[in-house]
């Protein structure tokens, strides 16, 4: 066997089944192109060739982290908005402030593609800086055909400038625009008509989101969008459930979504219907924690029902302005009560679920993307133990170093 690369003396937490986190000591990795060609343990391999082999020092490794939920590219953001209400600013002194959704919605309009393209690149480094290396970016600050197409174009720009993968996923069903108020259903027929098969014909589309919500749109408008999104092959993923039950992890699941995401007020019926569907759940610490929220999603339920649930920044400039996905899994472990396994399974193996990616992405195999990640760590726990910091040793996205190991 040859390899263009040998990963030697290293413990790897695989994330496939068995194993608690799939674990094994006095491993190797090799990799040949960006792919993994080889994973098992070093006494296994012999009469290996390799252009090169890196002494890992009996550190621990991990598939790439993916963040599979993010709104990274808008225009401005909403500090100010953060300051004035901690300084006892009214809902409607903000509103007139020209806060909340709308203000986004207006600067992400008046920015230029690559002033968005930069902007979220600032957002984008620190999460890389702690070994994210696929990252979904939904649209839904544009509200329109020619500014959703921007966001969906600057997300796809960042994945060929920066070292990540990244998945676009069209929002346009995030809110009303103004200039829509009180005609929401002729809102949805532009998404319906207009911005989806648009932007899908464009290549911009790897996913369809909606945000049903009672503030946002309904059960009956979600369907009418998913119809479109069925039609045209494309997969969906809903926002449900993060305020009020409105059956919708149910009608994620009769659409087959790749995952809904929230939940916090999923019930039962609407669990055992994603068990059915192999939907993924896709919780948001972050959102919980700045909108301070105190009702926690059914963990329980989706553990018993088989769901596999994932975490993820939900990185936004309203709800959850999160620049460290390590930190939403220390979050998941306190406000959830997931264990660190289930932390580090939530932002590897059921990310890549989540996305629709699994074949290729968040385990160590053979065959994959050689996403890895080696840590300063005794113990995969750390990663979830750990409040801030950022213990990456080295950074691998498709076959090459982002970060380098040292000696
Ligand atoms: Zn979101």
């Amino acid at each position: 066997m040859s390899f263009d690369l040998l990963l030697e003396n290293c413990r790897v937490a695989t994330m496939t089944e068995g194993a608690p986190y799939g674990a094994i000591e006095g491993a190797a990795i090799g990799v040949s192109g960006d792919k993994i060609a080889w994973i098992g343990k070093r006494k296994d391999l012999d009469g290996t060739a390799a252009q090169q082999r890196v002494d890992l020092q009996n550190r621990w490794v991990t598939p790439g982290l993916i963040d599979c939920h993010t709104h990274l590219v808008y225009g401005g953001d909403r500090a100010n908005e953060f300051e004035m209400r901690l300084k006892g600013a009214t809902y409607e002194e903000i509103a007139r402030a020209g806060g909340g959704i709308v203000s986004t919605v207006e600067a992400t309009r008046a920015a230029s593609q690559a002033e968005l393209v930069q902007s979220a690149q600032k957002r984008l480094k620190p999460l890389l800086a702690e070994g994210v290396t696929v990252v979904e970016i939904k649209s839904g600050y544009g509200l329109d055909l020619e500014t959703e197409g921007r966001q969906l174009r600057a997300a796809r720009t960042l994945g060929e400038q920066m070292p990540v993968s990244v998945r676009a996923t069209c929002l346009a069903a995030h809110a009303l625009p103004p200039e829509f108020k009180d005609r929401s259903d002729d809102y949805v027929a532009l998404v319906c008509d207009r911005i989806i098969p648009v932007l899908h014909q464009q290549g911009l589309i790897d996913a369809v989101d909606v945000f049903c919500e009672k503030i946002a749109f309904s059960p009956a408008q979600t369907r009418r969008v998913f119809d479109v999104a069925k039609k045209l092959g494309i997969p969906v993923k809903l926002h449900a459930e993060q305020l009020s039950d409105l059956n919708g992890a149910a009608l994620a699941a009769e659409y087959g979504a790749l995952s809904a995401e929230h939940l916090e007020w999923a019930n039962d019926a609407g669990i055992a219907a994603m068990a059915k569907s192999g939907t993924v759940a896709v919780l948001l610490p972050g959102a919980f924690y700045a909108l301070r929220e105190t009702r926690i999603p059914p963990i329980e339920g989706f553990r018993k029902a088989g769901v596999a649930m994932a975490i993820a920044t939900d990185s936004n400039p309203g709800s959850s302005p999160a620049l460290s996905l390590l930190l939403m899994l220390s979050m998941a472990c306190t406000f959830f009560r997931f264990t660190p396994e289930e932390s580090l399974r939530g932002v590897t193996v059921n990310a890549a679920r989540a996305l629709g990616i699994d074949k290729s992405h968040g385990t160590v195999e053979v065959g994959k993307a050689a996403d890895l990640v080696v840590w300063d760590i005794e113990r995969p726990a750390e990663l979830s133990y750990w409040i801030g910091g950022n213990p990456s040793a080295a950074i691998m996205q498709a076959g090459r170093w982002t970060k380098e190991p040292c000696a």
